[in-house]
């Protein structure tokens, strides 16, 4: 016996569309900015597989067949923490059980095997210390810097700035002091700031899940602040714990908010309209000069990738939650893309979401990128996988290209890296 007859004549995986998404497919495909309401409908409709289509859409158009991936290396430099979060499997108190404290020749020692071993970039966060100085985070910019003076250093979440802040007693007022003390982090050789620590933008979560930790406003004015001061970001969404779909679209409409402001002045020299604010995501016709900012033609930092992280409850005092499924994993990516439509990039961060699915996000999700080599990561292990959480160069070639993409490999700042082993150049040829 042959297949059922098509009888609706449509092709048969747009079989079964909700009718309710035909708006909103007409407004991706004419570029024309999603509201929160849409971004519901998207969270509601069991039509999955149109918002992937759609989101996917949207990421061949920002990038084409390309898929990013970098060479890196994640150092957690304390998991000592002065805060109790609940829903944190990573802090310790001191003279607990697996607390831990490097010193400064341990960083030292981790950026000069970095170094050799080719990474272009170290992330590094830890617990908010309760007795380091300021000078000690200087400092180990500064040994990072002089071990390895070409990769670049992403540090220090919004959290963790604004306790630098508090304890360097910089400053006339919390602005200043954010304001001052980033300035003398990039004296010591900050390059830009990782996106953790947003969780979700809503007070009665913050008061549920992680009451001492700073507010959203209070994240958002350290992000602010260094894109005025012409440092790049990136933004996260914790997600899959105590807050609904609404409060998910409602973060990503307030970081929505905010890079318009960072590409203003870009989006006016690229004569891109700005009456929706700056949608990126558009088909080609809508842009004149440049589709996307780049660190080139931007002079205001920005947010680079957004990083929707699925909460993984194992160890916290939120153990009795399951945190999200591998559906609501792929669909909450596809429907950042869509809703963020002026980040340029929307990272499957493989550590989390798993390589797995990090490829099916590639493939179908919407997502252009997978982070990198990793190595050492503390914040969270899948399955009860330790601290070394490393993959390699040819395993993140290996799941791009069967997602059906082109592995390219990036720095930091989203330039593409000309490699010979160890050895790399940002390749200026085809910025
Ligand atoms: S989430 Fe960050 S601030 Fe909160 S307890 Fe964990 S390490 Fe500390």
């Amino acid at each position: 016996m042959g297949m059922p007859p098509n009888t609706l004549d449509l092709p048969v995986a747009r079989q079964g569309c909700d009718a309710a998404l035909d708006r909103i497919r007409a407004k991706v495909e004419s570029g024309e900015r999603l509201s929160i309401e849409d971004g519901l409908t998207l969270y509601e409709t069991p039509d999955l597989w149109s918002v992937c289509e759609m989101a996917d859409l949207v990421r061949r158009r920002m990038h084409a067949d390309v898929a990013w991936y970098n060479v890196n290396r994640h150092l957690n430099y304390t998991n000592i923490c002065a805060l109790s979060c609940n829903f944190c499997a990573f802090a310790r108190k001191r003279g607990d059980e697996g607390a831990y404290e490097h010193t400064i020749e341990d960083v030292r020692n981790e950026a000069r095997s970095a170094a050799e071993s080719g990474a272009t970039e170290m992330h590094v966060v830890g617990g908010l210390h309760p007795w380091h100085s300021f000078d000690f985070y200087t400092e180990m910019l500064r040994a990072i810097r002089e071990e390895a003076p070409s990769i670049h250093i992403k540090a220090f979440t919004a959290v963790e700035i604004v306790h630098l802040a508090r304890i360097s007693k910089r400053g006339r007022d919390g602005a200043d002091g954010i304001r001052t003390v980033l300035t003398e982090l990039r004296e010591a050789g900050l390059g830009s700031l990782p996106g953790g620590g947003a969780e979700v933008f809503d007070d009665r979560v913050h008061d549920e899940a992680f009451k001492g930790k700073i507010r959203g406003d209070a994240w958002m004015d350290v992000h602010r602040i260094a894109h005025e001061l012409g440092i790049h970001t990136n933004a996260t969404m914790l997600y899959g714990h105590i807050e609904g779909r609404e409060e998910r679209v409602r973060h990503m409409e307030i970081l929505r908010g905010q890079q318009d402001a960072a590409l203003q002045d870009w989006a006016d020299s690229e004569g891109i309209d700005t009456t929706q604010g700056v949608v990126l995501t558009g088909p080609d016709e809508l842009y004149k000069g440049n589709r996307m900012p780049t660190v080139e033609t931007c002079e205001r930092g920005y947010y680079q990738t957004c990083i929707p992280l699925p909460f993984i409850p194992d160890d916290s005092d939120l153990e009795h939650l399951y945190g999200p499924s591998g559906l609501e994993n792929l669909r909450t990516v596809a429907i950042g893309r869509l809703m963020l439509d002026n980040i340029p990039h929307m990272k499957a961060f493989w550590i989390m979401q798993t390589l797995p699915l990090s490829q099916l996000m590639l493939q179908m999700g919407g997502a252009d990128d997978i982070d990198g080599t990793v190595v050492w990561y503390d914040i969270t292990k899948v399955e009860g996988c330790g601290t070394h959480q490393e993959t390699t160069v040819s395993d993140l070639h290996r799941t791009i290209r069967e997602a059906g993409l082109r592995p390219m490999e990036r720095d930091t700042l989203y330039r593409p890296v000309l490699r010979n082993g160890a050895e790399w150049t940002v390749d200026k040829a085809i910025q």
